[in-house]
């Protein structure tokens, strides 16, 4: 145990002055109040033990962090010397004090009354939560949905080049681009004294886009539609149940990440037909120790393929590929 530390006398009296749980203010004047100063010092806090009537009833308004390398005193334990780093906003409801005090603390005065205190302070923490986010995103249900249809045209297009860049252009031309591509890296075979070795030589944007494993994107944003769309409308996340506003959270959640990840892949994705991609496979393709042999480019809307310039078949490339990419909004 380190130090003994002198509290003035003031701070063990009584201070009867939460009738009512305490509201959102006093943990902002806590929170702020800890960062710069001691905890038993705050206006609010008493820091006697509290006696067995007292502690018979107990909530844990909110938690709070003490400044990396600071602790505190704590009153149910170790009034005199540093104990704690992480507290609770503890509120007495039979005497209307509050005490600031380590998490674990009061659990060998009540521990029933703490495992209780525990789980309502999680259960009101998630519930908040799921208010705040359900608040801030059901009002742009309407405009999350248009972004995603604006996007679906986008998405088979690219599904679709993933048929024609794989099977068809590998009938076309014998070439299957995604065995060059899948590692993601350009490589070239370098001759050494202990044999051949792989030396990197440039990275392959986008080439996801031909993985016969991924998920279809305009399955993925179906998907995310559905999400959405399964939250019964006008939803209030004030007044619903706990169960279905966490059921509509979730929806809410994993519709909205579903189509923001699918998004930023098919932003991604079709990098693969860039002109600056395609020229750096192709000046790959042109190194003498590359081990394929491939010519690609693409100009405007067509994209040439083959095992070389001459043989190079032209795929015409839909208009849609460079149609932007709608964002979410917040
Ligand atoms: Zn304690």
């Amino acid at each position: 145990m380190g130090e003994r530390i002198d509290i003035p006398a003031h701070c063990f009296d009584s201070k009867p002055l939460f009738a009512s749980p305490p509201e959102r203010e006093v943990v902002d004047e806590v929170r702020a109040w800890v960062k710069k100063n001691p905890v038993y010092l705050w206006r609010g806090h008493t820091h006697s033990k509290p006696n067995a009537e007292e502690a018979g009833q107990i909530r844990y308004i909110n938690d709070f962090v003490l400044p990396k390398g600071v602790e505190s005193p704590c009153p149910c334990c170790t009034p005199h010397h540093a104990k704690f780093g992480k507290g609770y906003i503890a509120w007495f409801p039979l005497t209307g004090n509050v005490r600031l005090m380590g998490q674990d603390c009061f659990r060998t005065l009540n521990p029933e009354g703490h495992d209780f205190a525990v789980s309502e302070l999680d259960e009101r923490i998630k519930r908040e939560s799921e208010q705040q986010f359900l608040l801030s995103k059901l009002g742009n249900i309407p405009a999350i949905m248009a972004g995603i249809r604006a996007a679906e045209p986008i998405a088979e297009y690219l599904d679709d080049l993933r048929d024609i860049l794989g099977p068809r252009v590998q009938t076309l031309t014998g070439i299957n681009l995604w065995s060059l591509v899948r590692s993601g890296s350009l490589n070239l075979i370098v001759e050494t004294r202990e044999g051949a070795t792989s030396a990197y030589y440039a990275t392959v944007a986008g080439a996801t886009l031909l993985d016969p494993a991924r998920r279809r994107y305009a399955k993925a944003l179906l998907m995310a539609k559905q999400a959405i769309g399964a939250i019964n409308l006008p939803f209030d996340p004030i007044k619903a149940s706990d169960i279905d506003r966490s059921a509509a959270a979730k929806l809410m959640a994993r519709g909205v990440n579903f189509a923001e990840d699918t998004l930023a892949a098919m932003a991604q994705a079709r990098l693969f037909v860039s002109v600056l991609n395609t020229a750096t496979l192709r000046n790959w393709a042109e190194q003498e120790n590359a081990r394929a042999r491939l010519y690609i480019r693409r100009d405007g809307l067509q994209l040439y393929i083959g095992a070389n310039q001459k043989e190079a078949h032209v795929i015409p490339l839909n208009p849609v590929i460079d149609r932007s990419i709608p964002r979410l909004s917040e």
